[in-house]
């Protein structure tokens, strides 16, 4: 048994066939056919128990970040372990409620809600707005007295700290359409206290994403923290302390800390400075399901190159970048393993890539694989930004999934028919 970056649920047997949750990956590929996104259970499970364990014993609330993946199934695991959810629609919502989720265990991102979204929300009770600018505060206050209630709100500030990471997933930093300056933030507290339709119950910051040291969390905490002593001494209460997402994953070689490190180093600072009493709020997302998922793929075509300078050989998959965009979107690295090795062929460098009519479209480059037509290879640490940001480019309907829990496999989402895609169409 070898180890594999990231996913702990992962192993390649001896016979050198890849398990995920113990199921075989090949036969899975075999059953359900490609594409097809498979979910380890109990890797989402040992995720959340990780920051669950580092946040026991004070009030907390756990609330995943459902645009990581949102898949009912998926929702329904953190349910039933006693999440709540990071939402950035009203799409997402409904999805919550669908799970059987708790709309009171829910918080709404997002720096651009509709008035309906903002009303269904408020009809639906969830604990807390995550608002992003002054015209929203503005705007939230006139939806809630318009439906004779107020709204929590907690306001997203921009701590003006770097992540270190990707610049489309840093969200922390000035130049950036996220969150209320950091200098602003007094000032907008003190009117968001003054708007009849609102009532002030947090502060929150997300600074990035994909983030691998705990240095960053550290300096967004003590700006908060300062913040809220600032506010505080306005007299503004402030009830709790939302610290975000953004915890990376291991794609290749990264050593992110581990959740319950991370926090724990994070509640020690908060005691120190004699915040221990506040309720604290994370809002991870990758970090709960990057490495319980793989994407299955097909080979369909080898296409050696001539092996004259600046030629490649291309290895053709039947999952493409409207499966995956990672590596289009991001240049994102991520491993490719067969689902079954095979010594009769020999290795060589491919470039992993899809049918989609785009250069872009590319899994994996210079991958050296030892593969034949026909092989199934695994895109690994797939299951967080996949299946959510897939689309139907080129008219090819979405992936499956399956969720695996020790041996079990269960479709959790049918193969989307072609049919399915120009129904709407007149
Ligand atoms: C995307 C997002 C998250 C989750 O980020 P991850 O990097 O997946 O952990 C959390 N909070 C907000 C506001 C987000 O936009």
């Amino acid at each position: 048994m070898s180890t594999l970056p990231g996913a702990p649920f992962l192993e390649r047997r001896a016979d050198g066939a890849l398990w995920l949750d113990g199921v075989n990956l090949q036969q899975l590929a075999r059953e359900h056919g490609t594409p097809l996104y498979a979910y380890s259970r109990n890797a989402m499970v040992s995720a959340a128990s990780a920051y669950q364990r580092a946040l026991a014993g004070r009030p907390h609330l756990l609330c995943y970040a459902m645009k990581a993946n949102s898949s009912l199934a998926v929702l329904r695991t953190f349910a039933q372990l006693g999440c709540g959810f990071d939402i950035v629609s009203a799409g997402e919502l409904a999805r919550v409620i669908a799970a059987g989720g708790d709309p009171a265990k829910v918080v709404f991102s997002g720096v651009g809600k509709r008035r309906d979204e903002m009303r269904a929300a408020l009809q639906a009770g969830v604990k807390c707005f995550n608002v992003e600018s002054e015209s929203e505060l503005r705007t939230l206050s006139e939806v809630a007295i318009s439906l004779g209630t107020t709204a929590p709100v907690s306001l997203r500030v921009n701590p003006d700290v770097d992540a270190g990471t990707h610049p489309y997933i840093s969200t922390g930093l000035k130049g950036n359409k996220f969150g209320i300056a950091h200098e602003r933030a007094r000032a907008v507290y003190a009117q968001a206290a003054r708007l009849p339709g609102l009532k002030v119950v947090g502060i929150d910051c997300h600074i990035g994403s994909q983030i691998t040291d705990a240095s960053p969390y550290l300096d967004a905490l003590d700006r908060l923290l300062d913040l809220i002593e600032q506010i505080e001494a306005d007299g503004v209460p402030i009830h709790h302390l939302d610290l975000g997402g953004g915890l990376g994953i291991t794609y290749s070689d990264e050593q992110p800390p581990a959740a319950d490190a991370l926090v724990g180093a994070l509640l020690a600072r908060i005691d120190a400075r004699g915040h221990g009493h506040r309720e604290v709020l994370f809002e991870p997302g990758r970090s709960l399901v990057g490495n319980a998922g793989v994407l299955l793929a097909e080979v369909l075509v080898l296409k050696p190159g001539d092996g004259s300078e600046g030629s490649k050989n291309f290895c053709i998959v039947d999952a493409a970048m409207n499966d995956m965009v990672r590596p289009a979107m991001y240049e994102a690295w991520m491993a490719i393993e067969p689902c079954q090795t095979r010594g009769d062929t020999p290795a060589q460098a491919w470039d992993v890539v899809g049918p989609v009519c785009e250069s872009g479209d590319w899994l994996g480059r210079e991958r050296t694989l030892a593969v034949r037509e026909g092989d199934v290879l695994a895109l690994l640490s797939a299951g967080a930004y996949g299946m959510t940001m897939a689309s139907n480019y080129n008219t090819r309907p979405r992936a499956a999934e399956v969720m695996l829990d020790q041996g079990q496999a269960t479709l959790i989402r049918r193969r989307e028919q072609v049919q399915d895609l120009f129904r709407d169409e007149v």
